[in-house]
C-alpha cells in the first residue's frame, strides 16, 4: 500500500476541531494567517446538499470582516462550486486535485493579494488529500470531521480506509502529538 511509503508526519494536521464553526480564527488571524482556502464536500456542505446554510454565508461574511480572503477549493466538478458560490462575492476553484500542489498553487494566483503560503491555512475533512497537500505546500493545516460520511464517493470511501492506517501509525510514532490533536475524536 502506497501510505505505508509516505511520511507519517506529513498527514500530522496543525489543529484537529470537529467542524468549521469551531475553529479560533481570530488566532490564526493573530498568527499571521490572511488566506483561508477551505475545502467544500463534508467540510462546509454535505454531498447531499448543494448550496451554502445562513451560517456557513455569515461566517464567511465574518471572516472577510476580520481581515481574511476566503477560496473554496475542491477536488469536486466547477459546476457544484459555482452552484454553492451562486450569488456570493466568493471565488472558488473545482477540479483542485488535491493532494497534488497543482490546485493550491492555482488558487494563490487567484487571490486578490499576495500570499505567502505560511500566511494561507488549508482547511478539510481529509487527511490523505485536505492535510497532506497542506503540510507539504508548507501552509498551517486544519483538520475537521466529515459532516456526512454515508453519502461519500468510492474514492473517499477508499481514502478513508487509507486514512485509519494513517491515523494509527500517527498514534504509534507521535502519541504526544495525537493526543494535544485529540486525534481519538476523529470520525
Ligand atoms: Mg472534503
Amino acid at each position: 500500500m502506497i501510505h505505508l511509503l509516505l511520511k507519517t508526519k506529513k498527514f500530522i494536521p496543525n489543529e484537529f476541531h470537529n467542524n468549521f464553526f469551531d475553529i479560533d480564527f481570530k488566532k490564526l488571524y493573530n498568527n499571521g494567517i490572511r488566506l483561508i482556502l477551505t475545502d467544500l464536500d463534508n467540510t462546509l456542505i454535505s454531498y447531499a446538499n448543494s448550496k451554502p446554510t445562513e451560517k456557513i454565508v455569515s461566517k464567511f461574511d465574518e471572516l472577510t470582516k476580520l481581515g481574511f480572503e476566503v477560496i473554496v477549493i475542491s477536488n469536486n466538478v466547477p459546476s457544484r462550486i459555482s452552484v454553492f458560490l451562486e450569488g456570493l462575492d466568493y471565488k472558488g476553484l473545482g477540479n483542485a486535485r488535491k493532494p497534488l500542489l497543482i490546485g493550491l498553487k492555482k488558487a494563490l494566483r487567484l487571490a486578490d493579494n499576495d500570499y505567502a503560503h505560511s500566511q494561507t491555512v488549508i482547511i478539510g475533512d481529509q487527511l490523505m488529500t485536505d492535510i497532506y497537500c497542506a503540510n507539504r505546500f508548507k501552509a498551517y493545516s486544519i483538520l475537521v470531521n466529515p459532516l456526512m460520511k454515508k453519502t461519500e464517493k468510492w474514492y473517499t470511501k477508499m481514502n478513508r480506509k487509507t486514512e485509519v492506517k494513517m491515523l494509527k501509525k500517527i498514534k504509534n510514532k507521535y502519541p504526544k502529538k495525537f493526543n494535544e490533536l485529540s486525534l481519538d475524536k476523529r470520525k
